[in-house]
């Protein structure tokens, strides 16, 4: 069960090896990644727990690429004792170097099949790959090699071996590769499944251990990192590594293990793995500071410990990890189902779903329904009914009744409409005239409402064709657009004439019997209190500032011309123009009068005004005020709904039909439903990631 484990992981590791391996993979499996400065004993530890050479060795940076190194235990029924680990020198003395052994071989995942049973073969294999994908040269490439060795004498492990930390560009090696380095590095050991493996030298100061220091960074709390000291064989006489084994010097949760490797010369000398495993063993159970705890030291025990870490950490993280790929699996799945069929069954039936599609949408964000838009600005219907309520509304009631109309023009006006029998009364002519002059006014902003409909109609348009499933016929997308947009255009002329035709309904008749309007002898009455108040203005009492008794009554009694005394629906009347009075009772030129001259060839109604003038004019108006509330309120509400009606739902209820005639009956039809290139790589990228995903779903599931 523990060893099925470990090769669940492995499988994983396999099936997820398409995705680029560790980095950039979605899944992050636990794995221990051997972290160390350059010959700190990385690759002879390596070698030792597998018990054979096959990693290239040299001096210089010889692993320029990560080495994901799967052991896989061949007997997983079978427990592998320190002792079978031990075994593996009769396989070692009779395959040495170049002899082939049946019972342990390695495969390289980009190889598959072809088993390696010479471990040299091994060895140049992965500098073959190395080169293949780093350069001859001394580059490094994050992109991992995968092996996996079988073999009875391995504790099912997955290791993965990185670069060592350098610090001066060799060769021809870039500048920065220390940093290109550091960051391979970094991007394997800062995922949180990833056990560190740091490798120091014990003759070198643990404080200033490139591994230690790499791995503190991404896991300051040692709770993931294991410390491997090498080397202990050459240490100075008197000196040992027992400080660190107690956690004095640096403490990992996971402690150290101190192990001894063949040095330069063993290996020249062709020692065997094997020989130096005992010597290894014999090292520590002789060794003053060591023997008391040399169960605790040396290359198996190192093994074993790891073997254990990995399987408690696998332990932890799997249901994560069955979580992380089924989410994954569900992501590209739905990414996929929305590419779209690989192949286009019938160019027809595609574009008619496309379109249906294109049409649904588009009414949903009309309703509100804003499943992929934004939620921090408001968008579709929302933005229309802005355009409507607060836009075309205030822009409606800014319009000024009096905006070019001046006093003296309505005099003018007055004068002309009574024609030569001089008005008994305010004549209503004047009033219409006048009225109908302001009414006129309200077209522009009614236009520009519908323009700025439009507008957000295109916006809605455009929003919609951006929604990625819309990106796969990048032709059939583009001819929407422009089919649409012209039809728009083309129902635009229609709804600007029936607003149009609304305003000028408003104008052409003029409802003075409307409920709401001031009447005649109302606005009378306002304006002569305002000219003769019957109450004399509030008096102040000098001393107090309090009003006098007597006026503070009469004056709460509202003598003043406010609309929002003279009937409920009375609009606001302009406020009193300061100086209108003034001049009112300016002496006329006597001297005119009496020469009785002929009237100028253009002639004014000029001078002060009459007493009655000013009455006439002040309560045309009132009128005209209450009258242009009133349709004002009328256009603010009517125009949203001519627009609705002309516009927007038209726009709804014929865009299938017109984008059914002008691109089902296309001739050109097939080039409508060519896919775009991204559309057919992304598929292809999904359909391996599915794929892979769900191998790997089926192996976690079979746990
Ligand atoms: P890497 O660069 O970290 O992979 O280091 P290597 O494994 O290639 O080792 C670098 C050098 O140190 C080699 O010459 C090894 O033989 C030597 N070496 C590694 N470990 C030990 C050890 O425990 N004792 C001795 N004496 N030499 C070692
Ligand atoms: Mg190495």
């Amino acid at each position: 069960m523990d060893e099925s484990l470990i090769t669940t992981i492995n499988k994983l590791q396999d099936a997820l090896a398409p995705l680029g391996g560790g980095s950039t993979s979605p899944i992050d499996l636990p794995q221990i990644t051997v972290v160390g400065s350059q010959s700190s004993g990385k690759s002879s530890v390596l070698e030792n727990i597998v018990g054979r050479e096959f990693l290239p060795r040299g001096t210089g940076i010889v692993t320029r690429r990560p080495l994901v190194l799967q052991l896989i235990n061949r007997r997983p029924t079978k427990h592998v004792s320190n002792n079978d680990l031990l075994d593996l020198q009769t396989h070692d003395d009779k395959g040495n170097k170049t002899e082939n052994n049946e019972d342990e071989w390695g495969e390289f995942l980009h190889l598959p099949g072809k088993k390696f049973y010479n471990f040299d073969d091994i060895r140049k294999e992965i500098i073959k790959a190395t080169d293949s994908t780093a350069g001859s040269n001394a580059g490094i490439s994050p992109v991992p090699i995968n092996l996996r060795i079988y073999s009875p004498h391995v504790l099912t492990l997955t290791l993965v071996d990185l670069p060592g930390l350098t610090k001066v560009p060799v060769g021809d090696q870039p500048v920065d590769i220390e940093k290109q380095i550091r960051d391979m590095i970094l991007k394997f050991i800062s995922k949180p499944n990833a056990i560190i493996l740091a490798v120091n030298a014990a003759n070198q100061d643990l404080a200033n251990s490139d591994g230690l220091k790499l791995a503190r960074e991404v896991d300051p709390e040692g709770m993931r990192t294991i410390g491997v000291l090498t080397k202990v064989d050459l240490m100075d006489q008197g000196t040992d590594v027992i400080d660190i084994l107690a956690g004095r010097v640096i403490p990992l949760r996971s402690g150290y293990v101190p192990v001894i490797n063949r040095g330069q010369k063993d290996i020249e000398n062709h020692k065997t793995i094997r020989a130096a495993l005992d010597d290894e063993r014999k090292f520590f159970e002789n060794h003053s500071s060591y023997s008391s705890k040399a169960q605790y030291c040396g290359t198996p025990f190192l093994a074993k410990k790891l073997n254990n870490i990995l399987l408690s950490h696998i332990r932890a993280t799997l249901p994560e990890i069955k979580a992380k790929i089924e989410t994954a699996l569900k992501k590209y799945q739905n990414e996929l189902s929305s590419l779209g069929p690989e192949t286009v069954e019938s160019p027809s039936s595609t574009v008619l779903s496309v379109i249906t599609d294109f049409c649904n949408d588009y009414n949903g964000v009309l309703d509100g329904q804003t499943k992929d838009i934004s939620s921090n600005e408001l968008s579709g219907g929302a933005r229309i009914s802005f355009v409507f309520h607060e836009v075309f509304k205030n822009g409606v009631y800014a319009l000024d009744p009096f905006d070019r109309i001046k006093d003296a023009d309505i005099r003018t006006i007055m004068y002309n409409s009574s024609g030569s029998a001089p008005s008994l009364f305010v004549g209503t002519a004047a009033f219409e005239v006048l009225v109908k002059q302001q009414i006129k006014r309200f077209e522009e902003p009614s236009l520009r409402c519908i323009s700025l409909v439009f507008d957000e109609l295109v916006r809605i348009l455009s929003q919609v064709l951006a929604q990625p499933e819309f990106s796969r016929f990048p032709a059939l997308k583009d001819r929407i657009s422009q089919v649409f947009t012209l039809f728009l255009r083309e129902i635009m002329i229609p709804t600007n004439t029936f607003v149009s035709d609304i305003i000028h309904s408003e104008e052409c008749y003029i409802n003075t019997a409307h409920p709401d309007l001031l009447k005649g002898s109302e606005a009378v009455a306002i304006v002569n209190e305002k000219i003769h108040p019957r109450t004399p203005a509030v008096q102040v009492d000098p001393k107090t500032g309090k009003p006098l008794k007597n006026s503070a009554s009469s004056s709460a009694s509202g003598n003043t011309i406010s609309p929002n005394t003279s009937g409920p629906n009375a609009v606001v009347a302009e406020d009193d123009k300061s100086g209108f009075f003034s001049g009112f009772f300016s002496s006329r030129n006597k001297k005119k009068l009496a020469a009785m001259e002929a009237p100028p060839a253009v002639l004014k109604a000029t001078g002060g005004m009459s007493d009655k003038e000013v009455v006439e004019t002040e309560v045309i108006k009132l009128l005209i005020s209450s009258y242009f509330g009133i349709v004002k309120r009328t256009v603010a509400d009517i125009v949203p709904k001519a627009i609705m009606l002309k516009l927007i739902q038209q726009s709804r209820s014929d865009i299938q039909k017109v984008l059914l005639e002008k691109l089902y009956a296309d001739k050109n039809i097939d080039s409508l439903v060519k896919e775009n290139d991204f559309t057919v790589a992304r598929r292809n990228e999904c359909k391996k990631m599915v794929e892979v995903l769900r191998n790997a779903s089926e192996i976690v599931t079979s746990v």
